[in-house]
């Protein structure tokens, strides 16, 4: 059921953003950024960043 579930997000989300982690510009590389909807927020030092699309 996992491996189901796995596959199903991999089609949906392929190629989009999958293993790459936005990083933090203030706190520098090491610290990644948590990914919303419409913006990237630093759980750390509370920058966040609004997407634009
Ligand atoms: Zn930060």
């Amino acid at each position: 059921m996992a491996a189901k579930a796995a596959a199903k997000k991999a089609s949906v989300k392929k190629g989009d953003a999958v293993g790459k982690k936005p990083v933090c510009p203030k706190c520098g590389p090491g610290v990644y950024m948590a990914t919303h909807k419409d913006r990237v927020s630093c759980g750390k030092c509370g920058y966040t960043e609004f997407k634009k699309e």
